[in-house]
């Protein structure tokens, strides 16, 4: 029973990764269950019974279809097969007749008729060899849960709900994977909060670069509110309000609507050169996940993509995009950026990005097979981005990003597999920019420290200081139990950022930083005192920085620079970040 009275107002605290308020009625996003109670059911009911599973069947069949519909000329257009073997699926008798015929024999409800069913079929499959065929018993599994939803007259998956007045619903969530995230580009959502989740989770980072507001590690959240209740989502501060009075919401209201304002001003600076006010100019680029992400970057002023996660390609799909795809991916991208630099990483799979039906069983992914190890272990993957990003290059100026590069050998096999896909396509003789740039994302620790080995065989250096941190102060940083220690300002980490950006300057290598610390405007006076001139981050943030760019004076800020890379009392460090950025 709920305790609760309808309507208190309550106060949650959680981490915020994505900034900005949003206003709106929770929609609760239920995780999937096949567990189900058994109960008799009585010989004058079987009919009625079976019927109610028909009803189910029918309900879970037309919101396939709509769901369908609905993906197939969107930006996950690739969920389409996916949806239709689920529809196949349920048009199959083990779903419309064997559990009608169960409720008849063993005069059982249809939840539990379809429960048995699902056993039934799961011992089938477990004596199945091919692997293709096994990874079915997912989808068989998948559809009985929609099946066994609809019956309990609940809610799966991530469903649209059409706003109540003007603000769009905001998302509750135990947990988010990033591929779920990809879908709310098909549904307007106003803000989501998950009770788990770190600030640079990959899930985060898909909050950011929509631009909406985000608090992960609420703990309670899914427990604590319910459908439809009015709450204040504050991404900035981390604090969500359940149910406010109605002088908070106005006071919400109020500063939705100041930040609004702030945000049509900041647009001004689109097309304004980024430099400092000595005259120094920084490169502001653009991290993207998909081609659609072109658009905003074009808004946002961004002078060239930095980093495109090229593994989004391949996610919320049973198969692997082959050539044809990701070349036609790739080009749309490179020709949306008229000529602009696009660095494209090679695919970063693993961790908690994981392929689908590739579910991996490390102990801990984020240490395993992941990113360029995974590239090196199945060569032909590899070599099939490679071939398509190299055909894309043609058409505008393509840069290569090689993910989590640690040692020599990786270095030597990674250029070669390169040097390989080119001599195909010249032998086939289809043209590529000879001269694309091959650059190593610096976010092992081994990489900083071992530096000048990246910079005689690499033509350019990115930070990804969202694993850099990870791997340096071992936080997981999709984990909500260790998120707290999560901290860019650890001296350990300055140092390490401070050291690579030098050593690549005076070996004049171009090095930029793509992790999230390029986006965080708190940061940049502290990066562009380092040296840094080339910075990435999601677009939504290039105007905030450009900002600070525009109003910093680095003969200014260099003694404040050099103070803080002394430090290492957190105390005095937050007073001299205060003194930087005032
Ligand atoms: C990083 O690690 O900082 C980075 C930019 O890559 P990703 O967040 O995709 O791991
Ligand atoms: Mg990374």
């Amino acid at each position: 029973m709920d305790a609760r009275v309808t309507s208190v107002s309550f106060t949650m605290h959680g981490i915020g990764v994505s900034s900005g308020i949003a206003i709106g009625h929770a929609h609760l996003f239920i995780g999937m269950s096949t567990e189900v109670d058994q109960y008799e059911v009585a010989q004058g009911e079987i009919l009625r019974e079976q019927r109610r599973y028909d009803r189910a069947v029918k309900e879970v069949r037309d919101e396939l279809k709509e769901l369908a519909d609905s993906v197939r000329h969107s930006a996950a257009s690739e969920l389409a097969p996916f949806v239709k073997v689920h529809l196949m699926l349920l048009e199959d008798s083990a779903f419309t007749d064997a559990p009608r015929e169960i409720i008849r024999e063993r005069h059982v409800n249809a939840e539990w008729a379809l429960r048995q069913q699902l056993d039934e079929l799961s011992a089938q499959f477990a004596d199945i060899e091919d692997p293709y065929l096994r990874e079915r018993e997912e989808d068989v599994r998948q559809v009985a849960e929609r099946v066994l939803e609809a019956l309990a007259g609940t809610k799966r998956r991530i469903t649209a709900k059409p706003p109540r007045g003007e603000d769009p619903p905001i998302l509750v969530a135990r947990e988010l994977s990033p591929a779920d995230v990809i879908l709310f580009r098909e549904h307007p959502f106003g803000a989501f909060i998950t009770d788990l989740g770190g600030a640079t989770s990959h899930t985060a980072i898909m909050a950011r670069s929509l631009n909406m507001p985000a608090i992960v590690a609420m703990h309670h959240g899914r427990g604590m509110i319910r459908e439809d209740e009015l709450i204040i989502v504050d991404g900035t501060q981390g604090v969500v309000i359940v149910n406010p009075d109605k002088h908070v919401l106005a006071e919400y209201r109020l500063k939705q609507n100041e930040a609004r304002i702030e945000r049509e001003k900041l647009k001004r600076l689109k097309s304004a050169p980024a430099a400092t006010l000595d005259g120094t100019t920084v490169q502001l680029f653009a991290n993207i996940e998909l081609p659609a992400d072109v658009e905003p970057v074009r808004a946002s002023g961004a002078t060239g993509v930095g980093l495109f996660r090229s593994e989004f390609l391949f996610m919320n799909r049973r198969d692997q995009p082959d050539e044809e795809e990701q070349f036609e991916a790739y080009r749309s991208v490179v020709e949306g950026m008229k000529g602009m630099p696009v660095t494209i990483r090679t695919l970063d799979i693993g961790n908690d990005k994981p392929i689908d039906g590739q579910e991996s069983t490390a102990v801990n992914p984020a240490l395993g097979l992941r990113a360029i190890r995974y590239c090196l272990a199945e060569p032909h993957v590899f070599n099939t981005q490679l071939r398509a990003i190299l055909r894309a290059s043609k058409f505008g100026k393509v840069l290569i990003l090689i993910p989590m590069l640690s040692t020599w050998a990786e270095i030597t096999q990674a250029l070669l597999a390169v040097a390989a896909a080119k001599e195909q396509l010249r032998s086939e003789n289809i043209k590529f920019d000879d001269y694309v740039p091959v650059g190593a994302m610096i976010e092992v620790p081994a990489a900083a420290i071992a530096l000048p080995m990246f910079i005689r065989k690499l033509d350019f250096l990115s930070i990804g200081t969202n694993d850099l941190i990870q791997y340096t102060l071992a936080i997981d940083r999709a984990d909500d139990a260790v998120a707290h220690l999560y901290d860019p300002l650890h001296p350990a980490i300055l140092s390490l950022i401070a050291g690579v950006i030098r050593t690549a300057q005076q070996h004049e290598k171009p090095v930029a930083v793509c992790g999230e610390m390029a986006g965080d405007v708190e940061l940049t006076r502290l990066l562009l005192g380092f040296g840094l001139r080339n910075f990435s981050m999601h677009p939504a943030h290039v105007l905030t920085v450009k900002q600070r760019v525009l109003s910093t004076s680095l003969p200014d800020i260099a003694a404040i620079v050099a103070r803080i890379l002394k430090t290492d009392e957190p105390e005095r460090l937050q007073a001299l970040m205060e003194k930087l950025n005032s």
